[in-house]
């Protein structure tokens, strides 16, 4: 099957599809939209959170597939997917932050053990949608915006979600996250006006053909207890964060997209994105912006890779 292109034919630096994360990170910075998602610079250590995120929904979702499409107990399948996890743990990297301490692969087993016991009274299997014989999980959806592209097509949002479930709000947007500590209030409200809630609850909209407004951020937090043992143990913290949404907002949200991506192509046809140093403080490329701009992409070739992205054909970002 031949690839579909990323980008636009007519211009070089203009996408032709958007994901939550990639708006998520224009809106934040357009200079690091530009460093990250137009020339490609990556870090070149290995990205811990993301490869810990990432083996825990593989967890999960073998974990539910087990359940609903072999037909396991619920026992038969955790003790499978403990088992899933302690093999897929073993080529974690190591920790480079305190605050990752707990990202290793006992960290991996303790917390999807955790969370499914934490939740064993309240989740029911068939809470999970089936669409058709296959149950809602790790659903692709394409949403095609109302805004032309430059070869004259329509921009499209592309992404995954976990899974679509039948909970207390009505049909929901369903999608695991994890961090490096308990989940408070502080990090749970972030969630309220997060753009991703809501492209995701529409991508849903569009899959199921169902007026979702409900999303649910299903939060995992592992971080290290020392409890007076002779080693640190990883600890998982379970939270759920559901965010409703109105038509109105929704609407809000598609329209703030649309003016998004309408500056992206202004910031492509000047070949300048623009700083917002308001956002440096966590920033990969704080080095890099701290240095005279002659000088900045010979740093960024020391301390990132470039990986420019060509193809449509890529897994959940
Ligand atoms: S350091 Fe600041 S200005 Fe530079 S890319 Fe990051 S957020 Fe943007």
């Amino acid at each position: 099957m031949p690839e579909e292109s990323y980008w636009c034919q007519t211009a070089a630096n203009i996408p032709r599809v958007y994901s939550a994360s990639s708006l998520s990170l224009l809106s934040e910075c357009p200079r690091k939209f530009q460093y990250q998602y137009i020339d490609g610079w990556t870090s070149s250590g290995e990205n811990l959170d993301f490869i810990f995120g990432t083996k825990l929904h593989r967890c999960l979702e073998w974990y539910w597939r087990r359940i609903l499409q072999w037909g396991y107990s619920l026992d038969e399948a955790l003790l499978e997917t403990v088992h899933v996890a302690m093999t897929i743990g073993l080529d974690m990297p190591e920790p480079k932050r305190p605050n990752q301490e707990g990202k290793t692969r006992k960290g991996l087993v303790n917390a999807l053990i955790w969370y499914l016991d934490y939740w064993k009274n309240t989740d029911d299997p068939s809470d999970i949608v089936m669409l058709g014989e296959n149950p809602a999980i790790e659903m692709h959806f394409e949403i095609i915006l109302p805004l032309i592209n430059p070869d004259g097509e329509h921009y499209k949002v592309q992404g995954y979600v976990d899974q679509v479930r039948n909970w207390s709000y009505g049909l929901t947007a369903w999608d695991y996250k994890s961090t490096n500590k308990e989940p408070n209030d502080y990090y749970l409200n972030q969630f309220d006006l997060s753009l991703q809630c809501a492209i995701y609850t529409m991508g849903m909209r569009v899959l199921t053909n169902e007026p979702i407004t409900t999303f649910m951020a299903d939060v995992i937090g592992v971080e290290t207890r020392v409890n007076n043992l002779p080693e640190k143990i990883p600890v998982a913290f379970m939270a759920r964060k559901p965010v409703m949404l109105t038509e109105e907002e929704l609407d809000e949200h598609l329209l703030d997209i649309q003016v998004m991506i309408k500056s992206q192509e202004r910031y492509a046809e000047q070949g300048y994105w623009p700083k917002n140093t308001k956002a440096c403080l966590f920033c990969d490329f704080r080095d890099i912006c701290k240095k005279s701009p002659p000088l900045r992409e010979a740093f960024l070739k020391t301390e990132f890779v470039k990986e420019r992205r060509t193809s449509l054909n890529r897994r959940k970002e």
